[in-house]
């Protein structure tokens, strides 16, 4: 029987020669040859205005916690439905997170109910745009504009994607990244920080290089370089950089492959939804699809289980993720006690097809019919 993944890791090409070239350039810290190609690729492609890569997209929220200034009592507002790093990144630095629930259509953060969790101690709202489709951003940064938030986009997910003509990642203080395996991009492990608010950009520099303020230096702005700020080791070396930029010369034909494939399992699954079996991703007018992820929203969590096992018993490996951040073991005891039906619902509805660019149209095909045939349609 053929075995199919929830994901598989794509070597795009030029991955292990751009390797050896770091190694024949005898530099491999970070911020040389390709890092600095990287960088230049976010900046040029999305126009964000200064991009470091960082080890993970988990240090590219650390980073905006601490630019930020986020201080113990402060509140954070995060989605519950989300990656714990998303809240784990302030909590890091004493903040008490504030949980916003999801949208009754997708995942996203509900932006109608945020005016609601403003208190005076809130400091910063962290959006993620899941599945990297956009949430709503007008109503976040008009919000955030008038009671002086810092706006942090977990973009994790969201490479290539737009809300309203503009790249995720470009539109709040600061957008995160991951290169992670599981993404549409990769390095292994790997992230990047846009700084987007002129303001932070130097400082966000230095947070980087370990508190000191040796970029400048190399650039020859200061004539020795010093501890000047807190910061951490935040940046990969030259040889993560390097993979990562074989991936991103190869951007156009991932995204093709993978839209291709999402669009085989929307075409062919589109009944479900019409005769209610199942939600399929919902994708609003402000926002464009990037092919990140091919979910369904079943009734309940023992039909979950069953379609997840009769999948795994085809051998198609279907998996569910997020267990909502405000009923997980760390946090519960913290949360202010609010139900959150919809974050609660994906946690148990949710399941993710296989999508990755090896994955072959015949083989998404034959996902979706099992997934036809168990609901009998
Ligand atoms: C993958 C992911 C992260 C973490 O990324 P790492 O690079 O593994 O640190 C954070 N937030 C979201 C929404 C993610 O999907």
């Amino acid at each position: 029987m053929e075995q199919i993944p929830f994901n598989k890791p794509f070597i795009a090409g030029h991955e292990l020669a751009y390797i050896r070239e770091a190694v024949d350039r005898g530099k491999l810290t970070g911020d040389g040859h390709f890092s600095r190609l990287c960088h230049g690729f976010f900046e040029d492609r999305y126009g964000f205005r200064k991009c470091l890569l960082t080890t993970s997209c988990t240090d590219a929220l650390e980073m905006s916690a601490l630019l930020a200034d986020i201080q113990p009592g402060d509140e954070v507002i995060v989605p519950a439905y989300t990656f714990v790093s998303t809240a784990n990144a302030f909590v890091l630095r004493g903040a008490h997170i504030v949980f916003a629930d999801s949208r009754t259509d997708e995942p996203n953060m509900d932006v109608g109910l945020l005016e609601t969790l403003l208190t005076p101690r809130t400091k910063a709202i962290v959006v993620v745009h899941y599945a990297g489709v956009a949430v709503d951003m007008d109503p976040v940064m008009a919000l955030a504009k008038k009671h002086g938030l810092v706006v942090v986009e977990d973009a994790a997910q969201a490479i290539e994607s737009r809300y309203k003509d503009q790249p995720l990642g470009g539109i709040g203080h600061f957008g995160t990244f991951s290169f992670h395996e599981t993404k549409n991009l990769i390095a292994g492990e790997g992230g990047l920080l846009s700084v987007n608010a002129p303001d932070y950009v130097e400082r966000a520099e230095i947070i980087w290089e370990k508190g000191t303020n040796r970029a400048a230096f190399f650039r020859g702005d200061v004539d020795k370089y010093n501890w000047v700020d807190v910061g951490s080791s935040f940046l990969p070396s030259e040889l993560t950089a390097a993979f990562l930029y074989a991936q991103l010369e190869e951007l156009e034909r991932i995204q093709a492959k993978r839209k291709a494939l999402w669009s085989v399992y929307r075409e062919q699954l589109a009944d479900l939804e019409t005769a209610g079996h199942a939600r399929l991703p919902h994708i609003p007018d402000y926002a464009t699809n990037n092919a990140h992820m091919f979910y369904l929203v079943v009734a309940d969590l023992d039909l979950r289980s069953r379609l997840i096992a009769d999948l795994r018993e085809a051998g198609y490996l279907a998996v569910f993720h997020y267990q909502a951040l405000h009923r997980s073991p760390f946090y519960s005891g913290r949360h202010d006690g609010r139900p959150l039906p919809e974050a609660s619902r994906y946690t148990d509805c949710l399941l993710r097809l296989p999508l990755f660019f090896e994955l072959e149209a015949a083989q998404a095909e034959a996902i979706a019919q099992r997934v036809r045939r168990f609901f009998g349609v």
